[in-house]
């Protein structure tokens, strides 16, 4: 074994020791796993489901006169917000950690976290990095905002000993830009983990300004938010590496990693899930027993692809579709909707815009195009308007090119941005 290697794993080691996680063993779990058969994978999760539901019947307030699994009511957000306490299991004796979710709009939701759940957040993690080459110790970028970057002491010792370098996405100038590059490139980065739409700048900037050359760059995986497929094609041909998609849902338990084969596995031992009848991904975490969240309204919305082998021969099901967050809808004047999707789908075919972004309230729809600067007469784009005129009423319809993109406070890409709320 290369010494490197022993140093690296030297690192995971001492992060288990000092945080109490298992990452280490619960990876070395998740690497077999798998490859199991549908069967013993369907096996592990009841078992696991079964384990749950009883803990909850038997140590929280909220579920005590549950009857049947089958029978729970979807737990939207504002129900954990009104019966927070009451989610909690009083069989767990460990520390809870409060944490966020990082969404896009409205007000965050704060639940409750246990060891083991983060154990198997940075083990699912690890997973999805190893398909692009990681190996313990390696240089790690986080080119992201708050919800993946954390800047506390015991963030950044933990960053150092992981050996992560973060690239904070607030501020994308093209001096910025430069100094990441450099950066990337000095500290012989060999993984970046990051946001698409953040990427998607630098990779322009490459393209514009390069090439730069990035010899110890083994992969990229990008999170967090959905990456199209322009977006994945223009970071991997900047960066010359292979550009894998990586979803979370760490509320819920839920982790994906995409393999080789560009597939999207969901590790669906550690959540149990179900959708309704609109796609919606109701889960159910199955690792943290101290805050019981079952048949949670995650906010998402899945495909499930219907491959059922992948050429990988990884049995983790295969999610063909991440259709993106519920609120990324655009309702008009009369109450039709209209995904984000749709926009995405109408604009990707051409090549003179690269982002996009749609404002709407009660009266107005104003859509948002940066595009190609050579490209003098925006008058071009009014077609599209006449496009979405077809789809939806509003009373005033408007185009507004290049002006900046609203950002969310953590510099996410917002796609659809509902000024009626
Ligand atoms: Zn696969």
């Amino acid at each position: 074994m290369k010494s490197y290697n022993i140093i690296g794993r030297g690192r995971i080691y001492l992060l288990d020791l000092i945080r109490g996680t298992k990452v280490f063993k619960v990876l070395r779990e998740l690497r077999q796993q798998q490859y199991l058969s549908k069967e013993a994978l369907n096996e592990i999760r009841t078992k696991r489901l079964n384990h749950i539901f009883q803990l909850a019947k038997t140590s929280t307030a909220y579920y005590k006169n549950s009857t049947t699994y089958d029978a729970l009511e979807v737990l939207t957000k504002d129900a954990i917000r009104a019966h927070h306490n009451e989610l909690i299991s009083s069989s767990y004796k460990k520390k809870l950690f409060p944490k966020g979710t990082g969404g896009s709009t409205g007000t965050p939701l704060i639940y409750l976290t246990t060891i083991e759940a983060k154990t198997y957040m940075w083990a699912g993690l690890l997973l999805s990095w190893e398909i692009a080459g990681y190996e313990f110790g390696d240089k790690v970028a986080f080119v992201a905002g708050t919800s993946l970057i954390k800047r506390d002491f015991k963030h950044t010792v933990f960053h150092k000993i992981l050996n992560v370098d973060s690239y904070s996405t607030y501020t994308l100038n093209d001096s910025n830009i430069l100094t990441y590059i450099k950066k990337l490139q000095s500290s012989k980065t060999k993984i970046i983990f990051g946001y698409p739409t953040a990427l998607d700048i630098i990779a322009t900037y490459i393209h514009k300004n390069g090439p730069f050359a990035f010899p110890c760059l083994k992969g990229i995986i990008s999170s967090a938010e959905v990456m199209t497929e322009a977006n994945r094609t223009n970071i991997s041909s900047a960066f010359s590496v292979e550009v894998y998609n990586q979803y979370g849902c760490n509320e819920a338990g839920i982790s994906a990693f995409e393999c080789e084969h560009h597939r999207l596995h969901l590790i669906n031992t550690r959540a149990f899930y179900e959708l309704d009848c609109d796609n919606n991904f109701l889960v159910t975490n199955l690792i943290n027993e101290g805050f019981i969240m079952m048949k949670y309204f995650t906010g998402d919305r899945i495909e499930f692809s219907k491959e059922e082998n992948c050429p990988c021969k990884r049995n983790f099901p295969i999610i063909k579709n991440v259709i993106g967050r519920s609120y990324d809808i655009v309702t008009d004047v009369n109450n039709n909707i209209l995904h984000a999707a749709f926009f995405n789908i109408l604009f990707r075919q051409d090549e003179t815009i690269k982002q996009f972004q749609i404002m709407f309230d009660k009266k107005t729809i104003t859509i948002y195009l940066n595009v190609e600067s050579s490209m003098k007469d925006t008058s071009y784009y009014n077609k599209y308007l006449d496009v979405i005129k077809k789809h939806l009423y509003f009373n005033e319809y408007k185009l507004v090119i290049n002006a900046p993109f609203l950002k969310s406070v953590n510099a996410k890409h917002r796609y659809v941005i509902n000024a009626a709320n």
